[in-house]
């Protein structure tokens, strides 16, 4: 069994975006043979490498890690990622080189019951093969050692960085000089979005019969550069570098970076960004991968963490500092300990961030009424919109929705956008009636009488409650007569083997512990509190988080970021993408109202 223990997380997450019952899943995924390796010599590839590692640990049962030809990937290195797939999901299958090429299961040779055994060539041609390969490789066609076919070509993802412009399938040469050497480094964040981004067009593979015209079924190419937002040409080699033009034909001036005719800009600092005082609010799935992101970049500072929860085995889906032996951690210290021995990286890099954690909530500690810096990374708009009313001076936000994701920047109070303008109800929010109701496909009203009544669900209603607002409909009388549970059996929100769970429940309850946990998701209208995002979409949603900090604290890079203030990514369509989304201030928001804004000042003159 190769499976890891949260799969049942697994299939839950994928059930909105492909409709693939857990059996039939556990197959697929058994039959998908992921290889992953990394050719470019940048620093910043081994770190994306090791988090598309991460990431394929929580998805994928059988890894195969051996080298490409022309992969300068060091033992270290493999046996890093190893151990890291191995820590997540205990049960995994590693494929890896030895010494004369042939393929092992890692230290898992002598266990029986694997199904993907090698031949004794080391071949393994069973089951579907996709790579993600981190750097552009020389020839396309390059298959792995050991292997006697390589991936077939539409089944192969490249992904590479050059600065802070991230590219997926770019041209052969796009990252490297004709000498070999590398055209110029990807910034560490860079890559670290090319592996998420790569992960992503990974799942689309695997998943495209399901996907439908949504599936990835050959090279598609395309590229952004996440500073500027622009879309970048990656069928342009590195020997003709944006702006000059040494093949018009190739490079589209249009689609060039807008900073092109101010010459080269630096992509970091050359000291250490000192990223001050912050608060990283949020120690789930995007807030890990922020974290992250922020340990594998040279910078100083100090990070508040705060979180109140501790470690759920079905976080491991999707967080990317969990490992199996961490269920039952508290989150923010599980974070302080990983970010400060950057346990997830690149061994030997320790972080010179300072990590303070505080299990509690936003709001807990005075500290937070005087916040300068604050990276949002919280599940529910009410618990966004508690911290834009502390009205810090500088948010950052990041989100996941079904398949799309995205980050905002809001700086200038009662100027721009503040973060409750992307929450505030312009409409009255949903009551839980609503709320319910809508989860389990019934009338408001019926899921009302059996809250106001606290009814199990396994009785039919004592009568018709009059609410003037909730007109009965006409076939009411039919609730005293059949319990809400026939229903929800009928519509398939209750499997029948679940029956006698959930029948001396209350419909609340239901909700709960059934729906917005995970236990019962059904297909179809779901609530937008009980999605399960995927973990590649999570930790983009971090990565770019932690970048918009990083930006902002070099004046050279935050002069060049891209004017709009909220952008997007659909994780299950690929590139070209318009990523910027126009954004306005919502009116009678609280960044309208005097006292915010006097608090906003107040708070701006103490960190000039
Ligand atoms: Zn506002």
């Amino acid at each position: 069994m190769a499976l890891p223990a949260f799969f049942s997380r697994v299939a839950d997450s994928l059930r909105p975006v492909a409709n693939v019952d857990p059996d039939t899943l556990a197959d697929k995924l058994h039959d998908v043979r992921l290889h992953l390796d990394v050719v470019s010599q940048d620093d910043g590839a081994k770190g994306a490498f090791l988090l598309a590692c991460n990431l394929a640990a929580r998805l994928y049962p059988v890894i195969d890690l051996r080298p490409s030809h022309g992969s300068s990937r060091d033992e270290t290195l493999t046996h890093q990622a190893r151990d890291l797939i191995r820590a997540i999901n205990p049960d995994a299958d590693i494929l890896l080189a030895t010494r004369n090429g042939a393929a092992s299961l890692g230290e898992a040779e002598d266990e029986p019951g694997h199904d993907h055994e090698p031949g004794r060539d080391g071949s393994d041609d069973t089951g579907l093969a996709v790579s993600l390969r981190l750097g552009v490789s020389f020839s396309r066609n390059a298959g792995h050692i050991g292997t006697t076919q390589p991936s077939a070509q539409d089944r192969l993802v490249e992904v590479s960085a050059r600065g802070w412009t991230v590219a997926v399938d770019p041209a052969e040469g796009w990252d490297r000089l004709d000498d070999g050497t590398s055209a110029e480094p990807g910034h560490p964040l860079a890559w670290l979005a090319a592996a998420a981004f790569g992960m992503s067009e990974v799942f689309r593979i695997v998943f495209a019969a399901e996907l439908g015209d949504r599936g990835r079924t050959g090279r598609q190419a395309g590229g952004i550069d996440l500073l500027t937002a622009a879309p970048v040409d990656v069928d342009a080699p590195a020997s003709s570098p944006f702006g000059e033009a040494a093949d018009t034909t190739a490079v589209a001036t249009s689609e060039a970076p807008s900073s092109a005719d101010e010459g080269p800009v630096p992509i970091a600092e050359a000291e250490p960004v000192d990223l001050g005082e912050f608060f990283l609010v949020g120690g789930g799935a995007i807030g890990q991968a922020a974290a992250l992101a922020l340990s594998e970049v040279d910078a100083v500072g100090v990070m508040h963490v705060v979180d109140p929860e501790t470690v759920t085995l079905s976080n491991l889906q999707r967080y990317v500092l969990t490992r199996a032996k961490d269920v039952g951690a508290v989150k923010v210290d599980l974070m302080q300990e990983a970010v400060k021995n950057n346990a997830f990286g690149l061994a030997g890099a320790a972080s010179r961030l300072e990590i303070k954690p505080l299990r509690g909530k936003w709001g807990d500690s005075e500290e937070h009424l005087d916040a300068h810096q604050v990276l949002v990374a919280l599940d529910t708009a009410r618990d966004r919109i508690t911290v834009a009313a502390t009205a810090p001076r500088h948010a950052y936000n990041a989100w996941t929705q079904v398949a799309d994701l995205g980050w905002s920047r809001h700086e200038e109070f009662s100027v721009k956008p503040c973060l409750a303008c992307l929450y505030y109800p312009s409409r009255p929010r949903s009551h839980d009636h609503e709320l319910i109701a809508e989860a389990v496909r019934q009338t408001p009203l019926r899921v009302l009488a059996y809250l106001t009544y606290n009814l199990p669900i396994g009785y039919p209603l004592p009568s018709v409650p009059a609410i003037a607002e909730l007109p009965a409909p006409p076939d009411a009388v039919r609730w005293t007569q059949v319990a809400l549970i026939e229903d929800l059996l009928d519509d398939g929100v209750v499997e029948q083997t679940q029956r006698n769970e959930w029948a001396d429940k209350t419909v609340g309850l239901l909700y709960r512990d059934g729906i917005c946990a995970g236990g019962l998701l059904p297909v179809g209208d779901l609530p937008g509190e009980a999605l399960v995002p995927l973990a590649h979409q999570s930790a983009l949603a971090g990565i770019l988080l932690a970048a918009e900090l990083y930006w902002s604290r070099s004046p050279s890079l935050a002069a060049r970021r891209a004017s709009q203030v909220e952008h997007r990514y659909d994780v299950l369509r690929g590139f070209p993408q318009v990523f910027g989304r126009p954004r306005e201030r919502t009116p009678h928001c609280l960044c309208e109202d005097t006292f915010f804004a006097a608090h906003a000042g107040a708070v701006e003159a103490d960190h000039p």
